[in-house]
């Protein structure tokens, strides 16, 4: 008899990535997606949403150091920063590792994913009772209409999304960047989780067609995410007065004396550097 139990994250029906689950270790279902939190063989604590791998212990630096230190490493003085998703804390966490940042202000819809990941995987959430970290329960999208009529601006924004569906669909919409844009300082600048250059072209397309509609300066990064199909993935960014590249001081990398894993000057670099398929694919949206 076989006792093993895997996991298999599935891509429409021609690809799927198996981890070896030890136990599981929380299981939900919220209002908006199910959660689940488990202990995996090689990879530690994961945590899933509606079935789909979101972040891994062993891996999640990657992601993380990618989404938030490329932006605020660009940015000269980001003091003001808002995060939409993330409810694991992962990207929070690197965010208040900056000194400059002032306040990080974290807009989670689905309180059940901070909670199992508060009470499950502290590697990433152990950050969110910082005193600059105001963790809202709330619609992103709703937030950012909201902070848009108040005139609340904010120097960098991270989209750190689930795929687009469900509550994630409109932050894959024009008036969610629309509002986006009018809530970042006049230097500011927005990175999102911009999925899979393989086999996600669709949305990514539309992802970078619609920042491109809305911002003067339009770029795409990608990065390895060993647990997300195909292993190759983008982050996009958009950007009202800042180039990725070449505005990038290397020196203020090392000034900070921050620590990384993953992200350092020469990756921020050529992160920038995609593929000719990828390239081609989206090169008329593309403003760098
Ligand atoms: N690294 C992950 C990935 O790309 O697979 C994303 C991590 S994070 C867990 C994504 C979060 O976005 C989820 O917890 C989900 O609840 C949240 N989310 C989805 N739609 C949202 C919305 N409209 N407003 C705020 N958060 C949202």
């Amino acid at each position: 008899m076989n006792s093993e139990l895997w996991i298999e994250e599935k891509l429409e029906d021609f690809l799927g990535l198996r981890l070896k689950v030890e136990k599981t270790l929380f299981s939900g279902k919220s209002e908006f997606q199910s959660v689940d939190v488990v202990e995996t063989k090689g990879h530690g604590k994961m945590l899933l949403n509606d079935g789909l791998i979101m972040v891994t212990e062993r891996d999640e630096f990657v992601y993380h150091d990618m989404i938030t230190h490329v932006p605020l490493f660009v940015h000269p003085n980001p003091k003001n920063v808002l995060v939409i998703g993330g409810g694991d804390g992962g990207t929070a966490r690197e965010v208040i590792r900056h000194t400059n940042v002032e306040k990080c202000t974290m807009v989670e819809i689905d309180e059940m994913v901070v909670n199992a990941c508060k009470e499950f995987i502290p590697q990433t959430s152990s950050q969110l009772n910082d005193e600059r970290i105001d963790l809202i329960i709330g619609d992103g999208v709703e937030f950012v209409k909201q902070s848009r009529a108040k005139g609340t601006k904010f120097d960098v924004i991270i989209v750190d999304s689930t795929d687009p569906i469900g509550p994630a669909q409109p932050l894959f919409g024009h008036e969610f960047y629309e509002d986006i844009y009018a809530c970042l300082s006049d230097d500011g600048i927005v990175v999102s989780q911009g999925e899979s250059p393989f086999y996600q072209e669709e949305m990514q397309n539309k992802l970078v067609n619609i920042v491109s509609d809305t911002f003067p300066i339009v770029s795409i990064y990608n990065f390895s995410n060993l647990t997300y199909p195909g292993g190759l993935w983008s982050f996009t960014f958009a950007s009202k007065k800042y180039h990725p590249v070449k505005d990038f001081d290397d020196a203020r990398v090392a000034a900070s004396e921050l620590e990384f894993e993953y992200y350092n000057e020469g990756i921020h670099r050529g992160s920038f550097a995609i593929p000719t398929f990828q390239r081609k694919r989206l090169s008329k949206w593309l403003k760098d």
